[in-house]
C-alpha cells in the first residue's frame, strides 16, 4: 500500500467543477486585481477568524512581512521568536534589518515557552511572534501578558493554524496585534498557488495594512508611505472562497484521523512502552472543536532517522518539520547562537516525524502506517 503524505487530487476532485467555476467568473470578468472575490474572502476570514478586519495578501511569508512593516520594525530593533518553525517565521524579522532573538521550546506543544520568554526581553524588543505550530496555538495568555506589560505588539504566525482555538474558544490571530495566514497548498485551507492574510482587531493598523499592500498609495500615484505590491490574486480568492465552505469538515476529519492514531497506537503498545510520544492537545475541553487543527501530525519517537527511511522503504509519506532549527542555520550565523542554546528545540528536530493525517486518509491507510511502525520497533 502506497500512503503519501498529502493527496492533494483527492483532496480536490469531489469540488473540482465548483472550483472552476468560481474561477471562470474572474477569467469572464477579466478583473484579475482586488475584485469582489477578495472582499468577499476577506470578510469570510475575518468572521471565521473572530477578528475586526482581514486583509488578503501575497502570502504567508508577505503576510509576517507586512505585519512588521505596519509595526515599523527596523534596524536594530530586536523581535522575539521561536527557533523552531518554518524559515519564514525568523526570515522576515532579518528582511528588516532587525534582530531575531530566539526563546525555546515547550517540549509538549513544540510552540515557545512562555516561562522563558521574559529573560529574552531587552529596551530594544520592538515585536514578538508566537508561532501556532502544526495547528495548536501557542500559549497566548502569557505571553499576552509579558507583551502587554510592556507594550509590546504581538504577530501571531497562524500560517499553520486557520481557526484553531485556544482555552476559551478564542481563535488563532484574534488575539495578538496582527494575526497571519497563509494559503499554501499544503495548508489546511489552500489555495492554487500562493496566498496568505492579514487579520487585526486594530482598525488603524489594518488601514495601514491596506495602504502597504498597495505601495502606500493612496489616492492612485500619491504616496503617504512606503509599500509594495503584497496583493491577493483574484483567482485565488476564488479558489478559497469555496474552499472554505468545507474547512470545518475537513477539519473534523482530521481530527478524527487523530484520534484514531491514538487508538491504533495505544492498541500497538508503543504508547505504553513510551517508544511513540503522540501529540497532545493541551487546551481541548468538553465540547471544544477547533482545539487542535492538526495540519501535521507530529509524534516523537527513538531512533528517528532510521525510522525515515523504514517509512520510505514502505512508501509511506512522511517529513521533518523541521529538521534544522533557526539557530543552527548558516545564513544566522552571525547572530552568535550555539549548538545547545535551545535544548528542547535540538531534541525535538532530531526525534520528531509528521506521518499522513490529511482528511481523505483511510482507516486502512492509518492501520498500515502503525503497523509499518510498529514492525521496525520490535
Ligand atoms: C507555511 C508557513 C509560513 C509561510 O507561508 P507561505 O504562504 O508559504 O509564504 C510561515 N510560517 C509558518 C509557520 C508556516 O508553516
Amino acid at each position: 500500500m502506497k500512503v503519501p503524505l498529502l493527496d492533494l487530487k483527492a483532496h480536490h476532485e469531489p469540488i473540482k467543477a465548483e472550483i472552476m467555476a468560481s474561477i471562470q467568473k474572474v477569467i469572464d470578468r477579466n478583473g484579475f486585481i482586488m475584485g469582489p472575490e477578495v472582499a468577499e474572502l476577506e470578510a469570510t476570514i475575518a468572521k471565521y477568524s473572530g477578528a475586526a478586519r482581514a486583509i488578503g495578501v501575497t502570502s504567508g511569508t508577505d503576510a509576517l512581512l507586512i505585519a512588521l512593516m505596519a509595526l515599523d520594525i527596523k534596524a536594530g530593533d530586536e523581535v522575539v521568536t521561536t527557533p523552531y518553525s518554518f524559515f519564514a517565521t525568523a526570515g522576515v524579522i532579518a528582511r528588516m534589518g532587525a534582530r531575531p532573538v530566539f526563546v525555546d521550546i515547550d517540549p509538549v506543544t513544540y510552540n515557545i515557552d512562555p516561562a522563558k520568554l521574559e529573560k529574552a526581553l531587552t529596551a530594544k524588543t520592538k515585536a514578538l511572534i508566537p508561532v501556532h505550530l502544526y495547528g495548536q496555538v501557542a500559549d497566548m495568555d502569557p505571553i499576552m501578558k509579558i507583551a502587554s506589560a510592556r507594550g509590546i505588539p504581538v504577530i501571531e504566525d497562524g500560517a499553520q493554524a486557520i481557526g484553531a482555538e485556544y482555552r476559551d474558544g478564542r481563535r488563532a490571530c484574534s488575539m495578538g496585534t496582527i494575526g497571519c495566514l497563509s494559503f499554501f497548498p499544503s495548508k489546511n485551507l489552500g489555495c492554487w498557488g500562493d496566498g496568505g492574510m492579514v487579520v487585526t482587531n486594530d482598525t488603524a493598523l489594518a488601514d495601514k495594512l491596506v495602504l502597504l499592500r498597495n505601495h502606500g498609495s493612496k489616492p492612485k500615484y500619491y504616496h503617504k508611505i512606503i509599500g509594495g505590491n503584497f496583493r491577493l490574486d483574484s483567482i485565488q480568492a476564488a479558489v478559497l472562497n469555496v474552499k472554505i465552505k468545507y474547512l470545518d469538515g475537513w477539519t473534523a476529519g482530521r481530527q478524527k484521523n487523530a484520534q484514531s492514531y491514538a487508538d491504533l497506537f495505544k492498541a500497538s503498545g508503543l504508547v505504553d512502552k513510551g517508544t511513540v510520544v503522540l501529540p497532545e492537545p493541551v487546551y481541548k475541553k468538553a465540547g471544544a472543536r477547533h482545539y487542535h487543527i492538526y495540519n501535521q501530525f507530529v509524534i516523537r519517537v527513538p531512533n528517528r532517522d532510521k525510522l525515515l527511511e523504514h517509512l520510505k522503504a514502505k512508501e509511506i509519506g512522511s517529513e521533518v518539520y523541521y529538521p534544522v532549527s533557526f539557530h543552527e542555520q548558516e545564513c544566522f550565523g552571525y547572530l552568535g547562537y550555539k549548538k545547545g542554546d535551545f535544548p528542547e528545540a535540538e531534541k525535538a528536530e532530531s526525534s520528531t516525524v509528521a506521518i499522513p493525517i490529511y482528511p481523505e486518509l483511510t482507516g486502512e491507510m492509518q492501520a498500515y502506517v502503525v503497523e509499518t511502525i510498529k514492525e521496525f520497533y520490535k
